[in-house]
């Protein structure tokens, strides 16, 4: 118990700073990578400086993806705060995440019977959200398939669904998830399901995970109703 307190201690500690450090970060990554974008163009470098500004980019996307990953990753905050019934937040992500989808071949639908309002941050559920369905389309990446959202009401608490028919996971790599740095992906960062059992322990929810190698995933969260 005393460690578990202690991981959460350190995760409020993390959450804190990512929120203001991920904003302020953004702008000198896009600024950089625009003038590398530049340099790339020269006619006047030689093929050692070309690579060097190939790594530099690569490193650049990389920090890039550490910033997305963790960008809403903050305590709750006042200004965020709606009391709805989730419907408006998948949406949202849905339509966001539509291009990294028909990239991957993959097909999304969701469905709603839900009518229980929850209270809840709206950027930090929309950050959930994204790293759920990014994994989701990530897992698919080589055989494209479909992402299935379901957000439908239990007596007194609001269950998402969230399947993929992609690459799935055994026993020890479910055990592994959420564990900071935890990634299996050569460009992964391993702080997407951090974020999300973080967001969703502080809205008193659980999330259940049943996977099968080669079949795919599905990711129950069960949030109470405010
Ligand atoms: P990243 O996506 O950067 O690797 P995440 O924290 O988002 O980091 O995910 C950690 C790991 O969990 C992934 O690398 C992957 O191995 C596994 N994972 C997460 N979601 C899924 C999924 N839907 N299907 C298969 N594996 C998954
Ligand atoms: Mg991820």
């Amino acid at each position: 118990a005393r460690e578990l307190l202690f991981q959460s201690e350190k995760i409020d500690l993390v959450s804190n700073m990512a929120a203001s450090v991920a904003h302020e970060i953004r702008n000198p990554l896009t600024v950089t990578n625009g003038f590398l974008q530049l340099l790339r163009q020269s006619q006047t470098i030689t093929k050692d400086e070309q690579k060097y500004i190939e790594f530099s980019l690569i490193e650049l996307k990389r920090a890039e993806g550490i910033v997305s990953d963790f960008l809403a990753f903050s305590r709750p905050q006042c200004a965020n705060m709606v009391y709805s019934n989730l419907q408006a937040e998948t949406e949202y992500v849905k339509n966001i995440m539509t291009p990294y989808a028909n990239m991957h071949k993959v097909q999304m639908q969701l469905s709603f019977r839900n009518n229980l309002t929850l209270q809840y941050d709206k950027n930090q559920i929309q950050q959930c959200f994204i790293n759920l369905f990014k994994n989701a389309i990530e897992a698919m990446r080589e055989t494209g398939g479909t992402l299935s959202v379901d957000v439908i009401e239990d007596v007194k608490a609001v269950i998402v669904k969230i399947n993929d028919t992609g690459i799935g996971m055994g026993k020890e790599e479910i055990a592994q998830l959420g564990r900071p740095y935890y990634s299996t992906k050569k460009e992964g960062t391993g702080l997407g399901m951090m974020m999300v059992y973080s967001t969703i322990s502080k809205l008193n929810g659980k999330i259940k995970v049943e996977s099968e190698k080669g079949k795919g995933t599905t990711f129950i969260i069960n949030i109470p109703a405010a």
